[in-house]
């Protein structure tokens, strides 16, 4: 257990790891091959309580902490990647976004239903045309009487086919830049609105991804959030949080081939002993412990400034910056350690080396982490 959770957080953490191996692990096999959402996980997670968890009470929410999101995401990522990036897009990026800039109306209609697992949710930012250039989004939401109307296509949105809750980026107009962008929630059923599946991922193949296409879709102005115009900075604080749950992941991840890899030298003999009796190997594992530690202590740090509302773009940046590096390099190791066994599926750090590569992509490539972070240090040096 960690010396800085609180008791609350190892009860925690314990609840989420025993959930985790009882019902999340014994079917990330089947996720993963069939490409199957977690849907009978996140019941689980709901019955739990743990599907509005980081929300405000007062918002209908769950309560607790981004710390206590963190402790859940890790148990969940160290097991099966897919559900836990399910569960962090429902909450951080969908149901969070809603909480934080919903107003009243908004909020009763739609987070009780979102923490109570009824309805769950995903964040179409990204497009064919451009992801991380988010600036030159070109889904438009032109206005008619009480509704916009909107046009264009999203792609690679994750939880797509079994959401019910949709926050969709959209321009009112381009030459406005992001003057011009909005933040509006799309529900499933309007008519103008098809979902249609991305197949074949890599990794991460139980989060189900999906293009959404808007053909003259009419949604309220009444779903917009914040006012016209406040979505670009929307997506960016958004995101500026997110990246903690991303960085979490990570951590579960690489904790998981740690583990799987710490068991199989132990047990596998060559040589006349175990393999963990090689020098090679057991740095290796002392490496890759020291990684999970240092992204863990990373991870938390951000979190921390998270829930005490300081600055955090920076320091939730470099944590999943690193946490996503560090675990491709423990992944690596731990199929390395593995020798052609961990080549294999089932293998789980065969499926972990696969799921850990998107986290250097979504939520903002490491190129991206890497501007934001040297982006502040030169705007600090020039005052
Ligand atoms: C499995 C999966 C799930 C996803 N889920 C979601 C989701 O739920 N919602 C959503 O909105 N999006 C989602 N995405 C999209 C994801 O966030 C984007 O793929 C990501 O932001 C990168 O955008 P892009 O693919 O268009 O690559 P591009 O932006 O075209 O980048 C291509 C390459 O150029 C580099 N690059 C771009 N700009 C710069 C720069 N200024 N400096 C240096 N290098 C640069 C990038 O780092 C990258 O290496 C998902 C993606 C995947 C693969």
């Amino acid at each position: 257990m960690q010396p800085f959770y609180t008791q609350q957080q190892e009860l925690l953490s314990n609840t989420v790891r025993e959930f985790a191996a009882n019902v999340v692990a014994p079917l990330a096999v089947e996720v993963d091959s069939e490409e199957k959402f977690p849907a009978r996980q996140m019941e689980g997670l709901a019955e739990l309580g743990l599907l509005g968890l980081s929300i405000d009470e007062a918002a209908g929410g769950g309560g607790g902490g981004y710390r206590d999101l963190m402790v859940v995401i890790e148990e969940l990522g160290a097991v099966c990647g897919s559900t836990s990036t399910v569960y962090a897009t429902h909450i951080s990026l969908s149901a969070q976004t809603i909480a934080k800039f919903g107003d009243d109306g908004q909020l009763r209609r739609w987070i009780p239903d979102m923490a109570a697992g009824r309805r769950i949710g995903a964040f179409a930012l990204t497009e064919p045309g451009t992801g991380s250039d988010a600036l030159m989004l070109s889904t438009t939401a032109i206005r008619d009487g009480d509704d916009y109307v909107l046009n264009g296509t999203k792609h690679f949105i994750t939880n797509a086919e079994a959401a019910e809750i949709f926050v969709v980026f959209v321009t009112h107009d381009r030459a406005l830049r992001y003057r011009g962008i909005s933040a509006l929630v799309v529900e499933r059923d309007t008519p103008g609105f098809a979902i249609n599946p991305q197949h074949g991922k890599m990794g991460m193949r139980g989060s189900s991804t999906a293009e959404l296409v808007f053909d003259d879709c009419r949604v309220p102005v009444a779903n917009i959030l914040g006012e016209e115009g406040q979505g670009y900075s929307i997506a960016l604080k958004t995101l500026d949080s997110s990246r903690v749950s991303i960085a979490a992941q990570c951590v579960g991840l690489a904790r998981g081939a740690l583990d799987a890899a710490t068991t199989y030298a132990t047990q596998r003999e060559a040589f006349g002993g175990p393999i963990s009796d090689k020098q090679a190997i057991a740095f290796m594992l002392a490496d890759m412990a020291t990684e999970v530690d240092a992204a863990r202590l990373m991870t938390f740090r951000a979190a921390s400034l998270v829930d005490e509302g300081l600055p955090h773009g920076v320091e939730s940046a470099m944590a999943k910056l690193y946490a996503s590096e560090a675990a491709g390099r423990v992944a690596h190791k731990a199929v390395q350690i593995h020798g052609g066994t961990g080549y294999f599926r089932p293998a789980i750090v065969e499926r972990i080396y696969r799921d850990q590569r998107v986290t250097e992509i979504y939520e903002g490539t490491s190129e991206i982490q890497r501007l934001v972070i040297s982006r502040a240090l030169i705007d600090a040096a020039n005052g």
